[in-house]
């Protein structure tokens, strides 16, 4: 059930316990979204831990620290998670059946939980975060605008994508005036590269290979690649930016390996080119301009077969 902002907000006051989830492989909005609200829970004097199926990069660090211990409160929420297989194999079936507040910016949200909370339109689910935040009455300290600062930039790769509106410019100018370290955290985010990063960096874009009159550019990286570099799957959300870059292209595609064998996509498009409906024909979703989906098969097969659903998208919108 699609539930409004006094909605949610009366369901956190009425309530006392929270384990608030974040979705696996975690990103600055949804571990942002987890610590900031985490932190107006119990500054109402609720109990609340936040927990991830995967352990969070260290450059997350500041936000605050993952719940490791295996501790279940009933009120389950999830922040950024638009489909429950996204909170990773082992939560999905401890937890994905039991979500009770889904608060969420993905068009393409399954509406697993009992209720949801959602806006398409908020640049990162931070933003909706805040909302639920002033709802409850309760002061942004400086903690919690870095954490919503943190989710509002890098959802919006530094205020520069598309989906930026001049309500998640207001919330990043209150959050510098709540206290954010606002450049520092784009620093973290944005300015600093590992060295594994670097040369994962590398062969990444000697994997690069045009299709379609060269409108979309493909990077395949393996566990060889990761073995290589010696980097990590924590590593590739900036790659995934990358093949949207070259000019004349309007579908860049990340794909990696996952231990599992299959392969996880990254899609980023330009105007016109809807990355949330290619990446459903494949059983994913996302956002218009970023979406994602995991396909089978080795990684010709599987990069033959985004390619096939990236032209049929193509085709279909020559033709409507
Ligand atoms: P990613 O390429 O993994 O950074 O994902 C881009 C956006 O699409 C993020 O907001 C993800 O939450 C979303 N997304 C990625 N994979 C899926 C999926 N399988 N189903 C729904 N949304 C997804
Ligand atoms: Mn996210
Ligand atoms: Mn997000």
């Amino acid at each position: 059930m699609i539930i409004d902002l006094k909605t949610a907000a009366k369901f956190l006051e009425n309530n006392d316990d929270f384990l608030i989830l974040t979705h696996a492989h975690p990103d600055g909005d949804t571990l942002g979204c987890g610590f900031a609200l985490c932190e107006a829970l119990k500054s109402c004097g609720k109990n609340a831990i936040v927990r991830c199926g995967d352990t969070a990069p260290e450059k997350y660090s500041y936000m605050g620290k993952l719940c490791e211990e295996d501790i279940e409160y009933e009120n389950i929420i999830a922040v950024d998670v638009a489909d429950a297989k996204l909170l990773g194999k082992e939560f999905e079936e401890r937890f994905g059946g039991r979500v009770k507040l889904c608060i969420d910016h993905h068009g393409s949200n399954r509406l697993y939980a009992e209720q949801t909370l959602l806006d398409p339109s908020a640049a990162a689910a931070c933003e909706i975060i805040l909302e639920v935040i002033k709802e409850l009455g309760v002061e942004v300290t400086k903690s919690i605008a870095d954490c919503i600062f943190t989710g509002l930039s890098t959802d919006s790769g530094c205020f520069r994508y598309s989906n930026v509106t001049p309500r998640t410019l207001r919330m990043a100018a209150e959050m510098i005036e709540s206290g954010a370290d606002h450049s520092k955290i784009n620093v973290i985010m944005f300015e600093t590269k590992t060295r594994t990063y670097v040369a994962l960096e590398r062969l990444a874009l000697e994997s690069m290979k045009m299709f379609l009159d060269d409108r979309c550019a493909f990077i395949t990286i393996t566990r060889d690649m990761f073995r290589e570099s010696g980097s990590d799957e924590s590593e590739v959300d900036a790659i995934a930016a990358i093949p949207r870059q070259i000019e004349g292209v309007s579908v860049g595609v990340t794909m990696r390996e996952k231990p599992d064998g299959t392969f996880k996509v990254s899609m980023r498009t330009h105007e016109g080119v809807d990355a949330s409906a290619i990446c459903a024909m494949l059983g994913g979703g996302g956002h218009p301009r970023a979406a994602g989906c995991t396909v089978d098969g080795d990684a010709q097969n599987a990069r033959n077969l985004v390619v096939s659903c990236i032209e049929k998208y193509f085709k279909e919108e020559l033709n409507s």
